[in-house]
């Protein structure tokens, strides 16, 4: 027992919960519990593409989960310059070509569940993962009094858990977060304070995403070389998954006006509501109809549809830090972003690493740890913040809401995405490290 330095609890056992729970795996002196609200994962559908630079970072966790995420996706790993999506106008009769998109690596496209089954399966024995637990609410010391005293948690059952850190990836409606920002807001000034509490909920960005999967094989037969049962296709989003068993499909509705202001301090004066429930079944009608109209390639698509859900994509507004004290928030719990460049769960995974790295360093102790979350706070929040908004922008440039021309449309959105193939995670762990080391400053935004 005299081995281990902290206990770190872990609330939510999503992607980014449990790409850290498998990278705190290789620190066996770091004891972790998983606390996941639902009673299993049985339920999560649609599919997740992975960008080269996130992907990098999996990879780091070992030859046995690559291989494992590779055979899950039935691709190879290259770092050639492959095709990526392929763009077209397809909101008229005839459809027309805009763009390949060239990206160095390939997009790792799985089905969720077969991504989080991966990462489950790698988690270290010595990890637990406890189903069923809510987290309502979580106290911790004063900074005066907090010697060794534990992070109390507290979840809907009435039950309690103790650990030395808490890490919030419970998602858009994070519970810690929540919590997090009244503890801040409890020490400011009283402006400051309503500018705090106002992160707490999340903001309808004034998208609506529409989702399902499609089964390949019914669209075979209606067209066998259809070009969605081969590659990804941005009409609406489309690219096969599970071995080419299905095809996932996103499609948007997007309104411009609020789009823009999606992370915005002072944008909830205004800003209306989702006006319905977060997440709500769909008939296959109901899927097709704001795609009718829609170029003739899409209709086989539409008619392979058997049910979908609608999606009021929420956003979290930029907060004032990712830690307090002895707690720490990643993934959507504190930057859920918009969906536009497929990367909110890629920017989870690279949290959770790096925040991995640095409660792993052998200088982070219990004593040093609220430094350490401070250092993964000053290397992440300017790096996702600026990912959540190169993001929004792509929806702004998919929908021809800039004043970008058909022609030049490839080169700008290239431009604003290429930092998801041609950069890594590697110089922001090497600046952690140099900052627990007691050098080195914070990275500059995106
Ligand atoms: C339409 C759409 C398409 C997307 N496509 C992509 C894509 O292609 N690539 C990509 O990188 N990202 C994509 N994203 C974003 C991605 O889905 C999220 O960023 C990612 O799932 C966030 O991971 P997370 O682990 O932070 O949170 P979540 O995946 O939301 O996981 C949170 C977990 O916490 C649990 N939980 C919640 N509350 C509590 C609580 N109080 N106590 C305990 N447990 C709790 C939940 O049950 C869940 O298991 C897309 C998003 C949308 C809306």
């Amino acid at each position: 027992m005299s081995d281990i330095k902290f206990r770190v609890a872990i609330c939510g056992g999503g992607v980014g919960g449990l790409t850290l729970a498998l990278t705190l795996s290789k620190y066996p002196d770091i004891v972790v519990d998983v606390y996941e609200s639902t009673a299993n994962y049985s339920d999560i559908g649609a599919g997740v593409g992975i960008w080269p630079r996130a992907f990098k970072v999996l990879r780091k966790l070992g030859h046995d989960v690559e291989r494992d995420l590779l055979r899950a996706a039935g691709h190879k790993w290259t770092e050639e310059f492959v095709p990526a999506i392929n763009y077209r106008k397809s909101d008229q009769p005839k459809g027309e070509q805009i763009f390949q998109l060239m990206t160095k690596g390939d997009l790792m496209r799985f089905h969720r569940s077969d991504f989080h089954h991966v990462l489950l399966s790698h988690i270290s024995p010595s990890c637990k993962v406890h189903y069923g637990k809510r987290l309502v609410t979580y106290t911790q010391p004063l900074p005066s009094s907090r010697g060794n005293s534990p992070v109390t948690l507290s979840f809907t059952d009435g039950s309690t858990a103790t650990c030395d850190i808490l890490v919030g990836a419970d998602g858009v409606r994070s519970s810690v977060r929540a919590c997090m920002m009244r503890e801040m807001a409890a020490g400011s000034s009283e402006a400051r304070a309503k500018a705090i509490l106002s992160c707490i909920e999340p903001v309808w960005s004034g998208a609506t995403a529409y989702r399902t999967l499609i089964c390949a094989e019914k669209l075979r037969a209606r067209d066998p070389n259809h070009r969605a049962l081969k590659e990804p296709t941005q009409f609406f989003l489309v690219y096969p998954i599970s071995l080419g068993k299905y095809i996932n499909f996103a499609g948007f509705a997007l309104r411009p006006e609020l789009v823009r202001t999606a992370y915005q301090d002072d944008a909830d004066a205004t800003r209306p509501a989702f006006n319905g429930s977060w997440v709500a079944e769909l008939s296959a009608a109901q899927v097709a109809q704001p795609f009718e109209g829609f170029e003739e390639e899409t209709k086989p698509l539409l008619e392979c549809v058997d049910r979908g859900t609608l999606w009021g994509v929420h956003t979290v507004k930029h907060l004032p830090a990712h830690n307090f004290g002895r707690v720490a928030i990643l993934g959507d719990a504190a930057h859920a972003m918009m969906p536009f460049q497929g990367s909110g769960a890629g920017q989870g995974i690279e949290d959770a690493y790096l925040l991995a790295t640095v409660l792993g360093h052998k200088s982070t102790t219990l004593a040093t740890v609220t430094h350490a979350l401070s250092v993964y706070d000053k290397v992440r929040r300017p790096f996702s913040a600026g990912v959540a908004e190169r993001s929004r922008r792509n929806g702004q440039l998919c929908a021809l809401q800039e004043d970008v021309g058909l022609k030049e449309l490839g080169e700008v959105i290239t431009k604003n995405w290429e930092w998801a193939w041609l950069s890594e995670l590697d110089g922001a762990v090497e600046e952690a490290t140099q900052m627990l080391e007691g050098g080195g400053t914070a990275r500059p935004l995106l």
